[in-house]
């Protein structure tokens, strides 16, 4: 079985064999292996929604900086 790393702190998650769930010592995360991939898909989606921000304000910017440019 491939070690698996805690989705919120990184660190090692400990499988409970009778529960099927893994458990992380740092955090005290206890998830099934369902969960951890939820946790992952969502922290993407942050990450992505955080990166489209940034990348319209800055295009907002460039097209304000390009304009006052012009004039
Ligand atoms: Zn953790």
């Amino acid at each position: 079985m491939s070690q698996q790393f805690c989705p919120e702190c990184g660190g090692v998650l400990y499988y409970d064999i009778p529960m099927k769930r893994y458990l992380c010592k740092s955090c005290g995360l206890y998830v099934t292996k369902d969960e951890i991939r939820d946790i992952k898909d969502k922290s993407k989606e942050r990450e992505e929604d955080s990166r489209k921000k940034k990348t319209r304000q800055h295009d907002e910017y460039l097209s304000w900086w390009l304009g006052s440019k012009k004039r």
